[in-house]
C-alpha cells in the first residue's frame, strides 16, 4: 500500500512530499493517493552503522543466526537501516542479507587474522603468505568488502606494507574494497601508504598521513563507542597496556577533528553492543569537533553514499527517517525516531 510522508529532507533541507510504493521512493505528485502517514518531520535516509559485527557479541563467539537477527533488528528499530559488518565469526553471514525484515547489510567476510594479530580462532587465521588470495577470497564471497587486522598491540610488528599493498591491491583489481584494523602508528600507516578503502580504529595515526587518506579516499572509522567502554575497564590491566590504550583514546578526538579539517571522510561505527547505538557515536563525532551536520551525514547520508546507496532522491531504495526535531539543530532526536520506513515499509 502506497502512502506520503512531508517533511524536510536532509541534507538537502529541502521540504518535500515523498510517496512510498513498494522499494521506491518518488517525489509525490497532485492527485497521488495515500495515507500522510507523518507531516512536519525531518527526513534521513537512514542512520547507517560502517562498523558492527551482528552475530557475536564477544571475542571467541561463535556466529549465530538468532543473535545476528536480533542485532539487527536492535539496528533497526534505532533507524539504523544500513549496516557494514567488517569481519564476521562466519563468512556467510551475508547469505541472509536480503531478508525484508532487517536492515541492508554489505558484509566483509571473516576477519583476516596473520599470526600474533587478533584473538586466536576468532577470525579466519592465516599466514601472511596467504594473505592476499584469502583477501581475494573473502571479498568474493561477501559484498565486495574483506577486512584485514592490520595490526595488533603496542610494540608488535604490524602486517609488513609490501604485503598489505599487495592484498589491497588484488582486492581492488577485482573490484572489491578492503578494510584495515589499525590502532598503532605502524599499523596505520602501513594502511594508508597501502591505499586501504577505510581504517578502522586509527589510533595513533600520523596526521601528516591524513592529506594522502584524503587525496587517495581511505576513510577514517574511529569507533568512539567501543573504545569508551574499554577506557572505562582498565583498572586491572597491566600498566603499559593501560597506558598504551589510555594514550591512543585521548588522542582520538584531536585525530579526528584534523582528519575531517584534511578533507578525510569521517564515519560512524559503533563496534560494539547492543546493536542500534550510531547516534551516541554521531555525539561522540561532535564532541571531538566535527561540525554537526558533517557528524549527522557520517552516520547517515555519508556513510550511504560511501557504500554504493543514494539519499533521499527520486527512484531511490526506500529507507527513510523521520524525526520531529532537526537533528543537525538536535542529535539528542536521534535516538528517538517518530517513523521508520525500511524498504518501503512502515516499522514504525
Ligand atoms: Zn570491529
Amino acid at each position: 500500500m502506497a502512502f506520503t510522508i512531508r517533511g524536510v529532507v536532509l541534507p538537502e533541507r529541502e521540504e518535500r512530499v515523498l510517496r512510498i510504493d513498494g522499494d521506491q521512493v518518488r517525489n509525490a505528485t497532485e492527485g497521488d493517493d495515500g495515507e500522510l502517514v507523518a507531516d512536519g518531520v525531518w527526513l534521513l535516509p537512514g542512520l547507517v552503522d560502517v562498523h558492527t559485527h551482528p552475530g557475536t557479541e564477544k571475542p571467541g563467539d561463535e556466529f549465530d543466526e538468532e543473535r545476528f537477527r536480533r542485532h539487527m533488528v536492535e539496528h533497526r528499530d534505532a533507524g539504523v537501516l544500513l549496516v557494514r559488518s567488517p569481519g564476521s565469526a562466519d563468512r556467510d553471514s551475508g547469505r541472509v542479507r536480503d531478508d525484508v525484515d532487517l536492515p541492508r547489510l554489505r558484509s566483509g567476510g571473516q576477519w583476516l587474522a596473520t599470526p600474533g594479530r587478533f584473538y586466536p580462532g576468532f577470525g579466519r587465521d592465516i599466514a601472511e603468505a596467504d594473505l592476499v588470495p584469502a583477501a581475494v577470497e573473502e571479498a568474493r564471497a561477501s559484498s565486495g568488502w574483506c577486512k584485514i587486522i592490520g595490526d595488533w598491540t603496542d610494540g608488535e610488528p604490524a602486517v609488513p606494507l609490501e604485503v598489505l599493498t599487495a592484498a589491497v591491491e588484488a582486492v581492488h583489481a577485482i573490484g572489491g574494497r578492503v578494510a584495515v584494523h589499525c590502532q598503532t602508528a605502524e599499523g596505520c600507516r602501513n594502511a594508508v601508504l597501502a591505499g586501504a578503502d577505510s581504517l578502522e580504529h586509527g589510533m595513533y595515526l600520523d596526521h601528516d598521513l591524513l592529506p594522502r587518506m584524503a587525496a587517495q579516499g581511505t576513510a577514517l572509522v574511529p569507533t568512539f563507542t567501543t573504545f569508551a567502554k574499554i577506557v572505562d575497564k582498565l583498572d586491572n590491566a597491566p600498566p603499559d597496556f593501560r597506558d598504551w590504550l589510555l594514550g591512543g583514546w585521548e588522542g582520538m578526538p584531536a585525530t579526528v577533528r584534523a582528519a575531517h579539517e584534511a578533507g578525510v571522510v569521517v564515519l560512524a561505527g559503533t563496534d560494539s553492543t547492543p546493536c542500534g547505538t550510531v547516534a551516541g557515536e554521531i555525539e561522540w563525532l561532535i564532541r571531538s569537533g566535527v561540525p554537526p551536520e558533517v557528524a549527522v551525514g557520517a552516520g547517515s547520508w555519508t556513510a550511504r553514499s560511501w557504500l554504493g546507496l543514494p539519499g533521499i532522491v527520486d527512484g531511490a531504495p526506500a529507507d527513510l527517517v523521520a524525526y520531529e526535531a532537526d537533528p543537525v539543530e538536535d542529535p539528542a532526536v536521534l535516538s528517538r525516531p517518530s517513523r521508520i520506513i525500511l524498504r518501503g515499509r512502515l516499522i514504525r
